[in-house]
C-alpha cells in the first residue's frame, strides 16, 4: 500500500480526497442511491430534495438505464442503496449479498396493458406478452391475469423486453400485451396502442413491487445516517401527492403531461412500511409462480424498525 501511495505521489496523481488527515472528506455525509427514471422511484427523488436541507445528509442519486446495471452496482457495493424491483433484491439476498429492504418504493401503480382487440384474459391464449424481468412483480401480475382466464404461462409466449421498448412493440404488433414499471403502461394508453386490462389492485391487493434497499455496511457503519435517511424517505412518500409527484417526475425525466396524468392516477406513496403480512403474501406468490424456491424470510431481509 505504501509503495502504491508513493508511486501515486511521484506521478502527481494523488487526489486531495485521499488525504484523510485533512478533515475534508466529501463522501462522508453522502448517501449514494441508485435508481431508474420511472415513477416507481419518485419517493427517493423527492426525498433527495428535502434531506440535505433538514439533516445535512446529501443524497447522490445515481441513475441507471436498466435493472441489470443497477443491480450490479448494488451487489458490488458501489452504491449505499437503491430503489429496485423487490424480487431482484430478494434474489441477491438469497445469493449472499448483504442488503436489506427498509421500505416500499410505492403502493399499487402497475397495470396490465393489452392490444385493443383483447377483451378478456382468455383472449391472451397463444399471444406474446412482455415483462421487464422474470424476477419482477410484473411477472407475478401476468400469472394472476392468466389464472383469471384459466390459463398459465405455458399457454402464451413470455418475452423479456426493455421497458422503454414495450409501448412501441405493442403498437407494431410485435407483442400483444405487457406489464412493466410506470410510466410505460400509461404511454401505451396515451398513444392508443393498447388499453388497461387490469390494474394491480384488481389482481393482488396490497401488492409489493419496488423496494428501497440499503446495504448492510451502510446500515451498520452509518446507523444514524441510515435512520435519518429512511425516516425522511417515508416522510417524503407521505407528502408525495399527485401534484408534487408530477413536478418531481418532470424534473427528473422527460415525459409529457398526458402520460404522467394517466400514470399517476394508479400509484400512491404513503405508508411505505413493509409489513410482515404483505411480504409473506409476496413470498407465497414468488414460490407459487416459480420465481424462486427459497426467497429470504421477512426476519432476515426486511428491516422495519426505523
Ligand atoms: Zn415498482
Amino acid at each position: 500500500m505504501k509503495k502504491k501511495i508513493l508511486t501515486l505521489l511521484l506521478a502527481g496523481a494523488l487526489s486531495p480526497a485521499l488525504f484523510t488527515g485533512c478533515g475534508n472528506k466529501p463522501s462522508e455525509n453522502t448517501v449514494k442511491i441508485a435508481y431508474l427514471p420511472i415513477t416507481h422511484s419518485l419517493a427517493v427523488l423527492e426525498e433527495a430534495e428535502e434531506l440535505e436541507k433538514e439533516n445535512g445528509i446529501k443524497i447522490e442519486l445515481v441513475k441507471f438505464g436498466s435493472w441489470p446495471e443497477l443491480l450490479d452496482a448494488l451487489n458490488t457495493g458501489k452504491v449505499d442503496g437503491a430503489s429496485v424491483l423487490i424480487e431482484l433484491a430478494m434474489k441477491s439476498k438469497q445469493e449472499g449479498v448483504g442488503i436489506k429492504a427498509v421500505a416500499l418504493g410505492h403502493r399499487d401503480g402497475n397495470v396490465v396493458i393489452v392490444s385493443n382487440d383483447i377483451n378478456s384474459p382468455a383472449d391472451l391464449k397463444g399471444k406474446t406478452f412482455a415483462i421487464p424481468h422474470r424476477q419482477s412483480s410484473h411477472n407475478i401480475l401476468l400469472n394472476e391475469t392468466l389464472a383469471k382466464g384459466g390459463l398459465s404461462v405455458d399457454d402464451i409466449n413470455v418475452t423479456e423486453l426493455a421497458p422503454t421498448e414495450m409501448p412501441s412493440a405493442l403498437a407494431s404488433g410485435q407483442i400483444d400485451g405487457y406489464c412493466v414499471a410506470e410510466p410505460f403502461g400509461a404511454m401505451g394508453v396515451a398513444t392508443n396502442a393498447g388499453k388497461v386490462l387490469y390494474s394491480s389492485e384488481e389482481l393482488w391487493e396490497d401488492s409489493i413491487c419496488c423496494g428501497l434497499v440499503l446495504t448492510d455496511s451502510f446500515i451498520e457503519n452509518r446507523s444514524d445516517d441510515a435512520k435519518s435517511f429512511v425516516e425522511s424517505y417515508k416522510k417524503a412518500g407521505n407528502n408525495l401527492d399527485k401534484e408534487t409527484a408530477k413536478a418531481t417526475a418532470k424534473k427528473y425525466f422527460k415525459q409529457n403531461d398526458d402520460v404522467l396524468d394517466i400514470s399517476l392516477q394508479w400509484i400512491s406513496y404513503n405508508n411505505l412500511d413493509i409489513t410482515e403480512e404483505t411480504y409473506n403474501a409476496l413470498v407465497e406468490k414468488v414460490k407459487a409462480y416459480g420465481l424462486s424456491d427459497n426467497p429470504p424470510a421477512y426476519s432476515e431481509f426486511v428491516k422495519n424498525d426505523y
